[in-house]
Order: structure tokens, then C-alpha cells, then sequence
């Protein structure tokens, strides 16, 4: 069995169709699907999801792009969603949380100090709950790190990850797994293949991050949660073992990284 931890599939693009792509992933061997929030305007739509479908678990949590809209209201409203979901078997991490430094508008500046606010603010909110947090980094490698440093959380997942090795080595020593998954795919990816393939097989776990980051056989068109074993056969070649194998070690790390997992079948 395969566990997708990290797929947005309340977005727009799976409209009216998320509960069919759910089965359908669920009829090719993935067992689990993480459904991270991205601001409180979608909390409910990702926790209806995890509750409709087996397969189906939620994170909740305000994305850095979403930071721009979001008040500090939002994050005492985190707080008490979290609070609330704390008895739900469903519900496994705080995400999607993180900062990206890509886009001009949102790396400098005071839109810069208020991602890093979101950011640390939603990591004592993990750290309160003992809750393991999924990371979006974008170009902001030691700044996510920088802060990790300063608030202890119980590790969780650095989605897709693409860093250094250095930096990797520092995830994996706070208790992070770092997620690989459609941009692996590509051949010319030469610094994520190469983490993939050398990177110590306890420290991966997979993600499509569907609708986004489809693989080399659907490129440019909508990813889906179907595509994550096509996506392991990726890894299990370059790291040269088994399909079978690497699904085992990829859903055992993807369970010590949520441990919540465990609640759900
Ligand atoms: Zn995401």
C-alpha cells in the first residue's frame, strides 16, 4: 500500500469528481491521502473530504500565499479548529504552513515579516498540540530551519523537498521526513534525483501534491492521487530495489512522521 502525504483534493480542479479520484486512488494501492488546509476558508471542505472517504485523512493550517489575506483573527481561529479536531481520527498535522520567498510581492518587506509571523505563530500552535507540521519551502530553506530552531514541534514532512544536502541532513536531525514526489520524474530534476537516490531511504516519504506537480507521463495536465505508484516505481528504480519494498518504507516513515495515521484503518 502507498500513502499520498500531501494532496490538495479539495481544489477547484477535482470539483465535483474528489470523492470518485479518492476510490479510484484507493482501487490502485493508495491507502492513505493527507488533505492539507491552505487558509481557514477551506478548514471545512478538507475535513468533510477526510470524513466522506476512508482513505481521506486533513491538516489544518493558513499557506504562505494565503498569508497576503489572512488577519491575526485567523490564526486564533487555527488555533481553535485545532483544538476541535484534536478528538477527530481524521485529522493528522498542521499545514500547509511554511514560507515562500519565490514570488517578488511576498519576499521582501513587511509581506516577508508577516509570512514569518504566520509561520512561527502556527508552529507554536503544533508545538501547544503536539502536532507534527507539513512545510511549504520556497527558496526559504534557512529561514524555515532558522525558526524550527527556536520552536520545538515533533517533526513532520518538508513537502516537496529541494534543497541541499546539508540541508536536508538538518530536517531529518529536528525529526522530519523530506517528501518527494511528480518533479522526481523528470529526468533533466539531476539535484532532486540525486536526493532521492542517496538520501537515507528512513528519511522519504511520497506526495503527488495533486492538482499541482504532475508527473513526466501528464505533464502540464491535472495531477491526481492515482498517479502516486507510478510515481514510488520512480523512486523504487532509482534507489534500486523493489516496488513492493519501497511502498513499505515509505508508508512506515510516512507514519512515524504522522503518527495519528495510526487511528485511521
Ligand atoms: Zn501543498
Amino acid at each position: 500500500m502507498w500513502i499520498d502525504t500531501h494532496c490538495h483534493l479539495d481544489a477547484n480542479e477535482f470539483a465535483g469528481e474528489s470523492d470518485a479520484v479518492a476510490a479510484r486512488a484507493a482501487s490502485q494501492n493508495v491507502a492513505q491521502i493527507v488533505i492539507p488546509a491552505v487558509a481557514c476558508s477551506n478548514f471545512a471542505a478538507v475535513r468533510d473530504l477526510a470524513r466522506q472517504n476512508a482513505n481521506c485523512t486533513y491538516a489544518l493550517g493558513i499557506h504562505p500565499i494565503f498569508v497576503p489575506q489572512a488577519t491575526e483573527s485567523d490564526l486564533e481561529a487555527v488555533r481553535e479548529a485545532v483544538r476541535q479536531a484534536m478528538d477527530d481520527a481524521h485529522f493528522v498535522a498542521v499545514g500547509e504552513i511554511g514560507l515562500d520567498f519565490f514570488l517578488p510581492d511576498l519576499s521582501s518587506g513587511p509581506m516577508r515579516e508577516k509570512q514569518e509571523f504566520f509561520y512561527s505563530e502556527q508552529l507554536k500552535i503544533a508545538r501547544d498540540f503536539d502536532l507534527p507540521v507539513l512545510l511549504h519551502i520556497r527558496r526559504s530553506q534557512d529561514t524555515i530551519l532558522k525558526h524550527l530552531r527556536r520552536i520545538t514541534v515533533p517533526g513532520g514532512i518538508a513537502h516537496a523537498f529541494n534543497g541541499s544536502f546539508q540541508q536536508a541532513e538538518t530536517f531529518i536531525g529536528l525529526g522530519f521526513k523530506l517528501g518527494f514526489g511528480g518533479a522526481m520524474t523528470f529526468p533533466r530534476a539531476l539535484q532532486i534525483r540525486r536526493l532521492a537516490t542517496e538520501l537515507p531511504q528512513e528519511a522519504l516519504v511520497l506526495e503527488t501534491d495533486a492538482p499541482d506537480i504532475p508527473p513526466a507521463w501528464i505533464h502540464r495536465m491535472r495531477n491526481s492521487p492515482e498517479e502516486l505508484p507510478r510515481i514510488g516505481q520512480v523512486l523504487a528504480e532509482l534507489r534500486g530495489i523493489a516496488a513492493d519494498s519501497l511502498a513499505q518504507i515509505t508508508s512506515d516513515n510516512a507514519r512515524r512522521a504522522l503518527p495519528r495515521l495510526i487511528h485511521v484503518a
